[in-house]
C-alpha cells in the first residue's frame, strides 16, 4: 500500500523516494544503516499527505533536517525516514521573512544578506536546515534563532496546522523537542542593515568556525551540551582526550567538543566513545555530560 502510494506520488513529481536506503550519505557523520524507506517531499502539501498516510496506517516515521545533528543506528530505521530538504520556500517581504522547513540555514543567511538584511550573520556556517535549526534553537557567535523567529507553523499530532509565537526557546532547546509537532514554516523577523557589513560580519565568523573547528571532517557539530558554568569542550581538551579513539570515530584534534569520523565509523563506535568522555569527564571533574547530539534507535 505505502509503495503504490509513493510509486504513484513520485510518477506526479510530488516525492523522490528509495526504498532499502542507505542513511550515511543523508547525514554530516556518515554514519547509519538501512531505512525501509527514505522519502524526499517536494513541496509542503506532499509532505502533510505523506504523513497523514503513515499516521492513519500506524506506520513509524521521523522527519529530518540535514542530518547534522543526528546519529542513525548502524541497523539504520524500520519505517520512514522523511527529510524535508525538497520544501523550500522563501518569501522576502520588507524585514520578514516567510521561510519552509526545508530551506538551509547557510543559504539563507546569504540571501538575507542579499536583501541588506541583518540578523542571521549568526547563522552563515551551521549545516541546518531552518526546521532542524528551530527544533534545536541553533545558535553561534552570541545568536540564536530564538533572537529572530517570531513565529512558526506546525503539523500537530491531530493532523491540524497551527501557528505559534511562544517557543520555550532556551539553550539549543524549543518546545517542539517536548512534542511530535512537525514544523513547517516560520516567519522571522530581520531589521535592515548594511549589505557590506553584513557580509563582512559573516566572513568573520566563517573564518573562526574554519580556525577553530574542524569544518572538513565528518561530524555532527558538538557532542555535549554546555550547561551553566561548564564547557564540555573545555573540560574534554583538559583531561587530555583529544585524538582519544574507539576505531574509526576520535575525539578532534582541532576541537574536543567534535566527534569525527575518521573514514569507517560506526554508530556504536561513537556511542562507546561517548560513553567513554562522560565516564572520564565524571571521574576527573564530577560533572555529567549531556549529549546534543540525537541518537536515533533502529526502531
Ligand atoms: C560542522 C558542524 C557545525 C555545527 N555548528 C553548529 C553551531 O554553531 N550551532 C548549532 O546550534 N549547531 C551546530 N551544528 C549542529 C546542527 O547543524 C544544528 O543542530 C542544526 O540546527 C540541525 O539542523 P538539521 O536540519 O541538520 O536537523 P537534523 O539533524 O536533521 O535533525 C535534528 C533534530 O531536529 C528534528 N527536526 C528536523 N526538522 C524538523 C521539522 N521540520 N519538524 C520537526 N522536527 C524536525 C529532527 O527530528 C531531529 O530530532 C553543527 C553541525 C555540524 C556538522
Amino acid at each position: 500500500m505505502l509503495k503504490d502510494y509513493l510509486v504513484k506520488e513520485s510518477s506526479f513529481n510530488r516525492l523522490t523516494f528509495q526504498t532499502d536506503a542507505r542513511l550515511a550519505p543523508h547525514t554530516t557523520f556518515g554514519i547509519g544503516g538501512l531505512a525501509d524507506y527514505l522519502v524526499t517531499p517536494h513541496n509542503e502539501e506532499a509532505f502533510l499527505s505523506l504523513v497523514t498516510l503513515l499516521r492513519e496506517n500506524e506506520i513509524r516515521f521521523g522527519v529530518f533536517g540535514n542530518g547534522s545533528n543526528l546519529l542513525f543506528d548502524d541497523k539504520g530505521f524500520r519505517g520512514v525516514v522523511i527529510l524535508t530538504k525538497g520544501i523550500r520556500g522563501v518569501e522576502f517581504q520588507d524585514t520578514l521573512v516567510k521561510v519552509s522547513c526545508g530551506v538551509p540555514l547557510i543559504s539563507l543567511s546569504i540571501q538575507a544578506a542579499r536583501h541588506s538584511l541583518s540578523g542571521l550573520e549568526f547563522a552563515c556556517g551551521i549545516p541546518g536546515t531552518v526546521g532542524g535549526a528551530i527544533f534545536m534553537n541553533a545558535g553561534a557567535h552570541g545568536g540564536a534563532m530564538s533572537d529572530i523567529v517570531l513565529s512558526s507553523r506546525y503539523l500537530d499530532v491531530q493532523g491540524n496546522v497551527l501557528e505559534i509565537t511562544q517557543h520555550d526557546f532556551a539553550y539549543r532547546h524549543s518546545v517542539y523537542q517536548d512534542t511530535d509537532r512537525i514544523i513547517l514554516s516560520c516567519c522571522l523577523g530581520l531589521s535592515y542593515g548594511t549589505e557590506s557589513e553584513i557580509r563582512a560580519k559573516m566572513e568573520e565568523n566563517k573564518q573562526k568556525r574554519t580556525m577553530t573547528q574542524p569544518v572538513n571532517d565528518k561530524s555532527a557539530g558538538s557532542v555535549f551540551r554546555r550547561t551553566e558554568g561548564v564547557i564540555p569542550a573545555a573540560l574534554i581538551d583538559r583531561a587530555g582526550l583529544k585524538g582519544l579513539s574507539v576505531c574509526g570515530a576520535s575525539v578532534s584534534e582541532k576541537h574536543a567538543g567534535f566527534i569525527v569520523n575518521r573514514g569507517d565509523a560506526t554508530a556504536c563506535d561513537v556511542l562507546s566513545l561517548i560513553e567513554l568522555i562522560k565516564n572520564r569527564i565524571d571521574s576527573v571533574y564530577g560533572v555529567q555530560l549531556i549529549p546534543e547530539i540525537r541518537y536515533i534507535p533502529e526502531r
